[in-house]
């Protein structure tokens, strides 16, 4: 059963003057509970993509389905409450720095009608799921890259989300605390059954951590797939991408 869909997405900005057409009609279908990945090079348009899907980017025309729900369809109150169910984690991490971790975990639950005597409870049980339970009275100055994307993630499932988008979760990281992360983001979609939409330019984060993908040329989705399907038998522009940098 597909959890997000989206149909014919499309999107341009205007630059200096001139209109620049970033998604081109995007078609996409992520199943409930899989972690999809999307790959493609900077520019490619896969952050535009991302924030269209929660609206944090209008678009020119498609739809986006998210879980059953019309998102752009929603007056403003519904999409407040539709966004809580959609996740977000990015490259570098978009933490406060003057908060500390609980305080940074809190925060979406601060800034909605959570009850407030319940937010301590949620705060621990989701620091925990991410293992930063010793370090809820640290700020993000005094933490490592794969501390701080863990205080992203755990922020990002306070809310307990339905779709969890990670943006270049891990492309701020190493490879040893990238693995740390891929494997947490597992553990959270095996637990928790969380549809995951893993954005990235590391094939090898891809194929770690997905069954089936897209790949994101310039504003167009030029193939998608079975990630073995498309490793071991790529389309001939797919190759010629990923013989170029990844
Ligand atoms: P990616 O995440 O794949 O690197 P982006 O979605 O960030 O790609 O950007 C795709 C294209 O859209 C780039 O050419 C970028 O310069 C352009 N772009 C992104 N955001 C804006 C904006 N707010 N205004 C104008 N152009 C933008
Ligand atoms: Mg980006």
């Amino acid at each position: 059963m597909s959890y997000l869909e989206i149909k014919n997405l499309q999107k341009k900005f205007i630059v200096h003057g001139e209109p620049l057409e970033v998604l081109k009609g995007i078609d996409l279908d992520v199943n409930q509970g899989e972690i999809y990945g999307i790959i493609g090079f900077s520019g490619a348009g896969k952050s535009t993509l991302a924030r269209c899907i929660n609206r944090l980017e209008s678009s020119d025309a498609g739809s986006i389905m998210v879980g059953g729900v019309d998102i752009l369809s929603l007056d403003k109150k519904a999409l407040l409450q539709e966004r809580r169910k959609i996740g977000m984690v990015f490259q570098n991490f978009n933490l406060f720095d003057s908060r500390t971790v609980y305080r940074n975990i809190a925060y979406p639950l601060e800034i909605s009608d959570f009850p407030k005597d319940q937010i301590k409870e949620r705060v621990l049980e989701t620091a925990k799921l991410v293992g930063l339970s010793d370090k809820l009275d640290a700020y993000p100055g005094g933490l490592s890259g794969g501390q701080k994307q863990r205080v992203g993630i755990a922020r990002a499932l306070v809310n307990k989300p339905e779709l969890l988008i990670s943006d270049e979760a891990t492309s701020a990281l190493d490879p040893q605390t990238t693995i740390q992360i891929l494997d947490l983001l597992k553990e959270i979609n095996r637990k928790s059954g969380i549809t995951i939409l893993m954005i990235t330019h590391e094939l090898d984060a891809i194929r770690y951590s997905c069954n089936r993908m897209a790949v994101l040329e310039e504003g167009t989705i030029i193939e998608q797939g079975s990630v073995a399907g498309i490793f071991n038998n790529p389309k001939s522009r797919t190759g010629a991408l990923f013989a170029r940098v990844f």
